[in-house]
């Protein structure tokens, strides 16, 4: 079983992100973790390669830094990374992006793909599908349970009412939720081992990849702040006030 892992590295949700002047671009430092959506992938990827004695492949797109998240995943236990770090990429969109990630897969093969259902950062939610279509196999996404039976992928597809049973053969995309399974944490052995793993950097030219760049950033507005809340003082009609705040925002 060939299993590539999407895995995006992001800048510490910890720390303010920032936008570059002018562009309005997220600005990505060296030092970026692994997005904690994808742990999820790559602990999910680990254990069906490890039941079907197969092989983890990360893939990932961005900056790459100091790879400190691509070496998390691997110390997690995943085989090897190719990455994709190319300047012509600054201000990729979704489709980009995704384009980018189906050449590479396409060049490593792949059984099944996994992906988080969306970035921290992004969180467009709207990769993994394309991955599928550029691929031309089934998108299984907000998988909460991931099966496979031979040549068969059976999930629970997180839905608002509880959940979807689909299956499909192989190969195809799943993308699976927070909470699918619980990632591993890297042992020191596996931290020193993913030191020796092979991590192959891509760029453009090598990969043949029209690069679209379909989406344009026009402007960017700070967020409203957040407007102070009413406060209605109960003398006997309070609810009356409630209401007739209920009403005038549509909600009843
Ligand atoms: C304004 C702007 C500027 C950008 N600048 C750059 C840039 O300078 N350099 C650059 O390389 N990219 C850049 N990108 C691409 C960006 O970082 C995202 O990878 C891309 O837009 C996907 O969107 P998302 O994260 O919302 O995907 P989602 O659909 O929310 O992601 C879902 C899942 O898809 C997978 N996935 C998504 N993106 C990647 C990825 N990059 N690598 C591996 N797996 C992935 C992960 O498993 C993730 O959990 C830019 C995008 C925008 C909109």
């Amino acid at each position: 079983m060939n299993v590539v892992v999407c895995v995006k590295q992001i800048p510490d949700p910890a720390t303010p992100y920032q936008l570059e002047e002018g562009t309005g671009w997220l600005v990505r430092p060296a030092e970026q973790i692994l997005d904690d959506t994808d742990r999820y992938g790559v602990e999910m990827g680990l254990q069906v390669a490890q039941a079907g004695e197969g092989t983890v492949t990360l893939v990932s797109m961005g900056p790459v830094g100091n790879a400190q998240g691509i070496r998390q995943a691997l110390a997690m236990g995943a085989d090897r990374a190719f990455l994709v770090d190319d300047p012509s990429l600054r201000g990729a969109d979704a489709l980009t992006t995704a384009r980018v990630l189906a050449a590479v897969i396409t060049r490593v093969g792949f059984d099944l793909v996994i992906t988080g259902t969306e970035s921290t950062d992004g969180y467009s939610g709207v990769v993994p599908q394309m991955i599928a279509g550029l691929l031309g196999v089934p998108a299984l996404t907000y998988a909460t349970k991931v099966e496979i039976d031979g040549g068969s992928l059976r999930i629970n597809r997180q839905t608002a009412a509880g959940y979807d049973v689909v299956t499909s053969p192989l190969p195809a995309v799943v993308s699976v939720t927070a909470g699918v399974v619980e990632p591993r944490y890297p042992t020191f052995k596996g931290i020193m081992e993913a030191k020796k793993k092979p991590v192959e950097t891509y760029d453009i030219s090598s990969l043949g990849v029209d690069i679209g760049h379909d989406q344009v950033l026009t402007s960017i507005t700070p967020a409203p702040e957040r407007e102070a809340g009413r406060r209605i003082t109960d003398e006997g009609e309070a609810h009356l006030a409630i209401i007739a705040l209920l009403e005038q925002r549509k909600v009843i």
